[in-house]
This record gives C-alpha cells, structure tokens and sequence, in this order.
C-alpha cells in the first residue's frame, strides 16, 4: 500500500519540509492508549509559552515528510500507531500533509494538540486535547480525549468544554497531585479518569 501511494503521491507533498524535535519509538505512557506501542513524531515550536513546560520542542532536524514516514519505519517497523507531538503539532500547517502520509503508509495516526490552531482531521485521527489557554471551540468537538494537568488543582474550567473523556493527569505523578485527581476522579466519575505517567515509572521515554 505504502509504495503504490508514494507513486502516485504529487511530488509537491513528498517533498513537504517538517520542523523536528525526536523520532523514536517506544509505549504511549498516558491516556485511553496507556501501554500501546508507538512511534513518537516530535515536531519542533509551540505557539504557546507555558511556564510549567518540560517539554524539549527545540528544533534538532528538518527533514521531508517522505523522510519522516522513512524514519518511522526506520524505528517502529510494522508498528500500526504513530503519535504525533510537540510542541504543537498544528503550529506547522506541514503536518497535515504529514498525516496524510503516515495514513496512506497505513499507519493509525494520533495527534497530541492544545486544542488552540483549528484544523480538519480525518475522522480516523485519534485528537488528543491538552488545553492550557485560547482553547478553540472546534478542537475541544474533535478530541477524542481531553488531557488536564493537575497541578495544585483541578482545572474545572476546561471540563465543560468537552464531550470526550477526561483524563486528569497529576503534574510529575506528584503524591498530591494524584491525591487531587483521585479525589476529583471518585466525585465525578461519569467525567473522568486517571491518567499516570507510566512511562516514567519504568524508566523509558
Ligand atoms: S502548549 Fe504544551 S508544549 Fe506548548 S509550551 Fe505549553 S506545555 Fe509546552
């Protein structure tokens, strides 16, 4: 499948320019998808400036969207999802053309987005939304699921804005922080769930 549609692919969209942070491959830690293999696509720049980020989105490489789909091969081999990070993800009107092509190689694509840049997605992208400011009303109807960080507290207001599953996710798996969402979790269980890091308790990426 993957080769017949690079024939016919137009050359213009082979040759797409991506902003990157990392490629690699490894289990997504959070979230509904919590223990699925996947190859990571981190793109490089976030419209945002949040000042409790630790996220490394600075730009390493710049590579063609045919190269990234190469490199996710590369790394991940027949592996069916590939997340696509950031950064934000939509900070770069090239990942469309991006998803196209990880789509067309048969992969099952996932996007991890703030939720502030409006973009159509196929309705067999899996929309991750992490709001933290300017949430876009059209984003929020997409996501397949809804990301809060817990940090200190609850962050209520982002609640109504969605339809989809809520994960809370306690900042650093920090004691009180999962305390938080626990409790927040038992109060309202038609609304959320927990989200652990669980990459980070077994030392990988
Ligand atoms: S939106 Fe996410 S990646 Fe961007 S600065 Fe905020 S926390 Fe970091």
């Amino acid at each position: 499948m993957g080769d017949r549609y690079r024939l016919r692919r137009p050359a213009r969209e082979r040759h797409v320019m991506l902003q990157l942070a990392e490629i690699f491959y490894t289990l997504q830690g959070e979230g509904a998808y919590t223990g699925t293999p996947a190859v990571f696509v981190r793109l490089a720049g976030c419209n945002l400036a949040c000042d409790f980020c630790d996220t490394d989105y600075a730009l390493k490489f710049v590579a063609s969207v045919d190269d990234v789909v190469r490199k996710v091969r590369e790394e991940g081999g027949g592996c069916p999802m590939v997340l696509i990070t950031g950064g934000e993800p939509f900070a770069q009107a090239e990942t469309l053309a991006l998803i196209a092509a990880l789509r067309a190689d048969g992969r099952r694509v996932h996007v991890e987005s703030n939720g502030t840049i409006p973009v159509e997605l196929p309705d067999d992208v899996w929309l991750t939304v992490s709001p933290k400011e300017r949430l876009s009303p059209s984003m929020a109807r997409r996501a397949d699921e809804a990301k809060l960080i817990v940090d200190g507290r609850v962050p209520h207001e982002w609640v109504a804005s969605f339809d989809a599953p809520i994960f809370l996710q306690p900042e650093g798996n920090k004691p009180e922080n999962v305390a938080l969402a626990v409790e927040a979790a038992k109060a309202d269980p038609r609304r959320f769930r927990l989200s652990l890091q669980t990459h980070k308790f077994i030392g990988i990426r």
